[in-house]
């Protein structure tokens, strides 16, 4: 059971020293017991406190990292049961299944379509992580597809099976790879278990309730396994919904380490058609599926889902921002324009792509606004005139361009006055307000 925060104290050394970040090893204790600190941040902790805390400041969801690569994925780890609360860490892994009974050739190709479904979206690559391998009765077809995926592609693996013969020899053939073995139940879980731990992959572990995983889980972390994930094994779509909400509240609210893991969801086996499928994973990705199964990733259905999971798994107390600095678009030279915009992502793509939809080479010159868009920006002063100049002569722009004319956002037109008398030789141009617009104002000059 997790220690309480005053619990925590007591084993602390009281020196407030402030070393870990907060004023007082009180705070530090609280942080700990509310999992928002991690136990390293003190570097004065007695190995004996160390041990009798370990327990105590293990996140009371535990992390899982399953994969290798480019694509390779932690889960668990969370500490909240709202986003607004604090943040979700780790974007839930989209899956896809195939059965192993796959033709080789129909593998690839599906392959070579689910590699190319990547997007950029303000400034990441938006793509799924795993391919779910089902074991159709043939041992050895089994290892033979994992094997093809884990060789072949940069996807990560879950194993599905409930033959231990068989899932020794997918393992075998794919260890590299670091796949998730699905699933340990109370009939396998001593023969996964061993598997498990004589490898080191991590484990899932089905019951056919919430109640049901906890022996199983218990059992497993007594064999020393705790890179575990759970499956409630519930296929209702209600029922389903309310054993991630169980297993979260207990893990976080009641301290229950049985069910302190991530989650792994299938919304290929609770839905007969694509659209129904896709919302059912939808909610998993909001509540609180750490891996959820599609049956095929289809590019109607991922991208949305993907776009979802990027919006959920970001922090909301910070804005996405990009670098400050200058950007050039459609390799621009000497006489192309200069424009200036904040730097919150979402103005920075927006503005980015229409300059690049105008054919017009530009400059974009990109200055730190605390991720706050133009006009927000501009009214809390991190916009101001005699810093927007101050940007432009240090950032190092007048080495690349013959002339000397800035375009400022329309909507920051007020500021010209302060530009100029930081710049005075420098002309001054108010641009348009919305985006959209600006292709015309690039084309008209
Ligand atoms: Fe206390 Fe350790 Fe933090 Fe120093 S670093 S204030 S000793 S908890």
């Amino acid at each position: 059971m997790a220690l309480t925060g005053i619990q925590i104290f007591k084993l602390l050394p009281k020196t407030n020293c402030k070393e870990c970040g907060v004023p007082t090893c009180l705070a530090f204790a609280m942080n700990l017991a509310s999992g928002k600190a991690s136990l390293d941040d003190c570097p004065y902790v007695s190995d004996e406190a160390r041990e009798q805390l370990a327990e105590a400041s293990a996140p009371p969801i535990l992390p899982v990292q399953i994969g290798k690569g480019v694509r390779k994925r932690t889960i668990g780890s969370e500490t909240v049961l709202y986003r607004h609360e604090k943040t979700f860490y780790n974007p839930t892994a989209i899956a896809a299944k195939v059965s192993s009974d796959i033709k080789d050739k129909d593998l690839k190709a599906k392959l070579a379509t689910w590699n190319a479904f990547q997007y950029e979206r303000v400034g990441f690559n938006l793509r799924p992580e795993m391919v779910a391998v089902a074991d159709a009765g043939d041992a050895k077809a089994f290892a033979k597809v994992a094997k093809t995926i884990a060789e072949t592609s940069e996807f990560n693996l879950i194993l599905m099976s409930e033959n231990v013969d068989a899932m020794k020899a997918a393992v075998e053939a794919t260890s590299f790879k670091n796949p998730l073995i699905y699933a340990a139940t109370e009939k396998t879980v001593d023969d996964f278990g061993a598997l498990a731990k004589e490898t080191g992959l991590p484990l899932a572990v089905k019951a056919d309730s919430v109640e049901g995983l906890i022996p199983l889980t218990d059992k497993l972390v007594g064999m020393g396994i705790k890179n575990l994930v759970i499956d409630s094994g519930s296929r209702d779509v209600k029922q389903a919904f309310e054993d991630q909400i169980v297993i979260r509240r207990a893990a976080l609210k009641g301290g229950n380490r049985s069910l302190g893991f991530p989650t792994i969801a299938f919304p290929c086996e609770m839905a007969t058609n694509l659209d129904t499928e896709t919302m059912l994973a939808a909610m998993f990705i909001a509540k609180y599926g750490a891996i959820t199964v599609l049956s095929d990733f289809a590019t109607e259905s991922l991208f949305p889902l993907l776009l979802e999971r990027l919006n959920i798994f970001t922090d909301p107390q910070r804005p996405m921002t990009v670098t400050e600095g200058i950007y050039e678009i459609g390799n621009p030279d000497e006489n192309s324009p200069v424009l200036i915009t904040t730097n919150f992502a979402l103005t920075y793509f927006i503005v980015s792509g229409e300059i690049e939809g105008s054919k017009v080479p530009a400059w974009l010159l990109i200055k730190d606004t605390e991720g706050l868009s133009v006009l927000t920006a501009w009214a809390a002063g991190k916009f101001a005139g005699d810093d927007v100049g101050m940007f432009v002569k240090k950032c190092g722009i007048a080495d690349k361009i013959k002339h000397k004319e800035l375009i400022i956002p329309g909507y920051a037109a007020s500021i010209v006055g302060e530009i100029e008398e930081e710049l005075p030789d420098w002309t001054i141009t108010v641009g348009p307000r919305e985006a959209p617009h600006l292709p015309a104002f690039l084309k008209a000059r």
